[in-house]
């Protein structure tokens, strides 16, 4: 039997009820749902799921702050005007006192998240991020941070070798 096959004869509705109970979804039933849920009956679920979870009805938001860790970058996106190759003149990685000063920034107007996005710069590891990481919460320790996105993830160097 393909191991597939359980897959193909799963019913979209038995996976929404799963989500509508807050039960995590496989990996297979992810993709299943990605591959085969129409978008307006995600949209009903995942509204459903809000109600659920925030019975006031309120809706609310998050004030974060995007800054870049760097612009150095060897994706080569197409699309991309941020990037900047290694050695480039106007190559950068951004230093502890300007993070401090936008953290400052962001909390003074109620904020309580960073957004470290950046381009994929071949000579920052794990522990550039690590050590990155620990200075902010050290400085910052109510500011999450949203950071180390997949694709980034992907292009740290021994990634696979991480535990997680
Ligand atoms: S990965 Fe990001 S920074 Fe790098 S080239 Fe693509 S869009 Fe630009």
């Amino acid at each position: 039997m393909s191991y597939f096959v359980p897959l193909l004869i799963m019913q979209l509705r038995d996976l929404y009820k799963k989500a509508q109970e807050f039960e995590f979804l496989t990996a297979e039933e992810g993709v299943y749902m990605f591959e085969k849920a129409p978008l307006t009956e995600l949209m009903h679920i995942a509204n459903e799921l809000r109600k659920k979870q925030v019975p006031h009805g309120k809706v609310t938001w998050q004030i974060d702050r995007n800054v870049n860790t760097t612009n150095v970058c060897t994706a080569n996106c197409k699309f991309c005007n941020f990037y900047r190759i290694p050695g480039h003149a106007e190559a950068y990685i951004t230093d502890i006192e300007e993070y401090k000063r936008k953290i400052a920034e962001t909390v003074k107007y109620g904020g309580d998240q960073l957004l470290l996005q950046g381009g994929h710069h071949p000579e920052l590891g794990l522990s550039f991020y690590v050590n990155l990481f620990k200075q902010l919460k050290q400085l910052f320790p109510d500011v999450r941070l949203h950071a180390l996105g997949p694709p980034k993830w992907h292009t740290l160097p021994n990634w696979k070798k991480v535990r997680i």
